[in-house]
């Protein structure tokens, strides 16, 4: 089989697994450059992500319910629902995936990072929900750590890359003291789907097609970063 007709296929498969614009820009661009060996290409088209190990952490749960939306529902379930589909997203490209919660349920946050350092993870990604005294503020927002290692930060821009071409708002890559990311030496990112104290916010966290579409974008940026 010709390399053109590898690299056609793992275009094809790439997408299947992450159907986000970023997905496809990155593709293109690997598939102009000669000399991309038969080995790299025959890797894409299996899966991205093989060999990447990930944590994704569904913010709160449990007695925690994190921040309250203003229809009444609870961050919590919000990071559980759209935790499970990043997740999914992730195995589909190819990665071993551990939740830190996979349920309602209260894991501390020792805990939450204790397994960042246990599964020696690539990434650990936390996902929340945000929530404001100013009813305006409103967008997605991508933490790293305070002092972050590189691989968090080159993991940062292309989560955010993904989500702008995907067409979400968003306020930019910021640093912070989270103890999900500071608590471990892991490469990790804390991203704020939107806040829930912002109407248009909270009505796409409820919208299936919404959460459809931020999942597709997280895991196109993770795969433009983590992928060999
Ligand atoms: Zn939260």
């Amino acid at each position: 089989m010709s390399i053109s007709r590898i690299l056609s296929l793992a275009l094809v498969a790439s997408l299947a697994a992450c159907a986000g614009p970023r997905m496809h820009n990155k593709t293109q661009t690997a598939m102009s450059p000669a000399g991309v060996s038969a080995s790299t290409a025959q890797k894409w088209l299996a899966q991205p992500l093989r060999g990447k190990c990930i944590v994704v952490d569904p913010g709160h749960g449990g007695k925690d319910p994190g921040a309250c939306a203003v229809d009444g529902s609870r961050e919590k379930d919000h990071n559980l629902t759209i935790a499970r589909l990043v997740a999914q997203q992730l195995r589909d490209a190819g990665a071993e995936v551990f939740m830190t919660r996979s349920s309602d349920k209260f894991i501390s946050l020792d805990e939450r990072a204790e397994m960042a350092d246990r599964h020696h993870c690539d990434l650990f990604l936390s996902i929340h929900a945000d929530a404001a005294s100013n009813p305006s503020a409103r967008g997605a927002t991508v933490y790293r750590a305070r002092g972050a290692l590189a691989a968090s930060s080159n993991c940062g821009r292309e989560l955010l890359g993904a989500l702008h071409q995907a067409g979400f708002d968003h306020r930019g890559l910021r640093e912070a003291g989270f103890r999900v990311l500071m608590g471990h030496s892991r490469p990790s990112l804390l991203l704020e789907c939107g806040f829930l104290t912002n109407s248009t916010d909270a009505a796409n966290l409820n919208d299936p097609d919404w959460r459809a579409r931020i999942s597709d974008a997280v895991c196109s940026g993770v795969v433009a970063a983590l992928r060999g």
